[in-house]
């Protein structure tokens, strides 16, 4: 049997209502980062549709924290059969999403039952054994929980963390670390959670003003 290389990792945008949900895909495994807003599971099979997709082409689900329109579908897509990965710094972030969303939203709670809680510094193995190259890395400073999935290709996935420029104040100097570590990652281009991907910013000095 001839020598396979590795596959291509793949990224496709299903993203809607002005949020990034990418489905990354690596031999038969499909990672969603970002899993929907709180009670959307039409719009969200709608967005994957439009890519050729459903929910049984996807394997995992990923968030990048557990805001409502990054973490809304955790659940439902839970019990689709995904394998829901949470960082174990994501944990204590989890029941604090039921407080942020109204009882119209549709929000169903979400259980780690089923749920694979790993370490950030465990992520790259269990990601190879999905053909992922790549790593999940803590990156405070939008919330506590805020973690990025970068890949060896160079795509960093980064939530909501704020970019360099708009951080001030109290919280600037975690944003400015996280940015580091992300550069340190080797991480070349970002994917966020809202608007177009683009180049990882360059180093910017912290202000001492805090603006
Ligand atoms: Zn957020």
């Amino acid at each position: 049997m001839a020598t396979q290389q590795p596959e291509p990792v793949t990224i496709v945008n299903v993203g809607y209502r002005s949020t990034n949900y990418y489905v990354v895909g690596a031999g038969s495994a499909r990672l969603l980062i970002d899993l929907g807003w709180p009670g959307s599971w039409a719009e969200l099979t709608g967005a994957l549709k439009r890519k050729g997709l459903t929910t049984h082409d996807l394997t995992h689900a990923f968030a990048t924290h557990y805001h409502p329109d990054h973490a809304g579908l955790a659940q439902e897509l839970k019990r689709a059969g995904l394998t829901l990965i949470v960082i174990d710094a994501q944990v204590d972030a989890i029941p604090l999403l039921a407080q942020m969303v109204k009882p119209t939203d549709g929000y169903l709670p979400l259980t780690l039952d089923g749920a694979r809680v790993l370490s950030a510094g465990a992520s790259r193995a269990y990601l190879a054994r999905l053909g992922i190259a790549g790593e999940i890395i803590a990156t405070p400073g939008h919330s506590d929980d805020s973690m990025t999935l970068v890949l060896d290709s160079g795509a960093a996935f980064t939530g909501d963390l704020t970019v360099p420029w708009l951080a001030f104040g109290d919280g600037q100097a975690r944003v400015l670390q996280s940015w580091a570590e992300i550069r340190r990652s080797g991480a070349t281009t970002v994917y966020p959670g809202h608007g177009p991907a683009g180049p990882v910013p360059p180093a910017l000095e912290a202000t001492t003003d805090a603006g």
